[in-house]
């Protein structure tokens, strides 16, 4: 699993630098994150949780969403939707209550 930074949707806040467990996400010059290593992702979904905009997108696996899709966050209070895009155009949203996720 890996992730995908939006630069164009990021607006440089800098959360996602600290979010990341393995430091692996820096801003760039014009302040934009951009993910240093890839393949040292493991895909914790920290970054995505913490961004304000939902900028970043996890790529799932092909036995996961299917090949090309990715996953990511919007989030309304305390509802995160999960929002699985597949290359067909096709969305899939899993709602979360954060309050209730220690439950299951
Ligand atoms: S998904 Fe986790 S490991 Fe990967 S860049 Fe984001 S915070 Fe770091
Ligand atoms: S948390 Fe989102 S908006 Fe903020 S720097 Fe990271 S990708 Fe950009």
């Amino acid at each position: 699993m890996s992730i995908q930074i939006d630069k164009k949707t990021c607006i440089g806040c800098g959360r996602c630098t600290e979010a990341c467990p393995g430091n692996l996400i820096r801003l760039n010059e014009e302040k934009k994150a951009e993910i240093r290593i890839l393949e040292d992702c493991w895909g914790c979904t920290s970054c995505m949780k913490v961004c304000p905009v939902s900028a970043i997108s996890l790529f799932l696996g092909a036995d996961i969403g299917g090949a090309g899709s990715a996953m990511r966050i919007e989030k309304d209070g305390d509802l995160y939707n999960w929002i699985v895009h597949r290359p067909s155009g096709e969305e899939t949203v899993i709602t979360v209550n954060r309050k209730n996720a220690n439950q299951y």
